[in-house]
């Protein structure tokens, strides 16, 4: 069974994002960039296949500038097999992603593709939702357990009060939640042997793409800043202030 992985590159969880003085985005100028954190759950999911003899091989596939190759390097060196980067400066939405990973599929022929639930950077939780529906393929998102039983994935999905269990005749798409697994750490011998692993470049036409936006950004803005607090003296007064300045009670 082979697997495809994506795999996007984004800011780092822990820095704190400012919006560019024209509100047009966010300023990622020397901003420290890594790989999405479920997207490395997901990397970490089918490595844990393959070490389970139920995959046979890993494909981590990126798509955007040419600086997302660190980011294959960091997927192989969690053990994916070898990485596809679709090399493209044009801002990619949702739909462009899985346009683009519907092509690849077509030509790698996976039996399943693992994305993460949603990219932190742009929140849009849709990419593995379009790209279930271009192939056609069942889907399972939000998973917080993956077991594969001979032509079927069966997956754990966490909902409002309780936990779902589907099973998908396979192919299919599943999308990580956060408790699906904890990454392993990167070990040193790993990066060095993701180095030699191999890393294809291509380009978006070379897979029949138009990845052009189709949604414009209008404005993007900070959240308010909150106002400082206040000081009661007693309980008397805390509830005064809840019910006649708040209005909360
Ligand atoms: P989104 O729909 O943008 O929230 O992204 C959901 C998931 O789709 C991510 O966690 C990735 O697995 C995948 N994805 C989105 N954009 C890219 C990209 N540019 N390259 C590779 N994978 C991506």
């Amino acid at each position: 069974m082979k697997v495809i992985v994506a795999v996007k590159r984004v800011v780092d969880y822990n820095v704190k994002v400012r919006v560019r003085s024209d509100g047009t985005g966010v300023d990622i100028a020397n901003v420290k960039m890594s790989m999405n954190p479920f997207d490395e759950i997901a990397i970490e999911e089918a490595v844990r296949l393959k070490e389970k003899g139920l995959a046979t091989e890993v494909v981590a596939v990126s798509c955007g500038p040419l600086q997302c190759q660190e980011t294959l390097r960091t997927a192989m060196a969690i053990g994916a097999d070898r990485a596809i980067l679709v090399e493209t400066l044009e801002e990619l939405q949702p739909l462009a992603v899985a346009k683009l990973l519907k092509a690849l599929v077509d030509k790698e022929a996976p039996q399943l593709v693992i994305l993460g639930k949603q990219a932190i950077d742009d929140d849009c939780n849709q990419t593995g939702q379009m790209l279930a529906a271009l192939l056609g393929w069942g889907q399972a998102t939000f998973a917080s357990k993956v077991e594969v039983l001979d032509g079927t994935v069966q997956v754990t999905r966490e909902v409002d009060g309780g936990a779902e269990t589907l099973s998908l005749s396979l192919p299919a798409i599943v999308t990580t939640d956060l408790r699906l697994n904890e990454p392993r750490y990167v070990t040193l011998p790993n990066i060095m042997k993701a180095k030699k692993k191999p890393l294809e470049n291509i380009k978006p036409a070379d897979l029949g793409v138009d990845v052009a936006p189709r949604l414009k950004t209008l404005k993007v803005s900070e959240p308010p800043k909150r106002s400082a607090g206040i000081k009661v003296p007693d309980v008397a007064t805390l509830v005064d202030k809840l019910k006649n300045v708040a209005k909360v009670i």
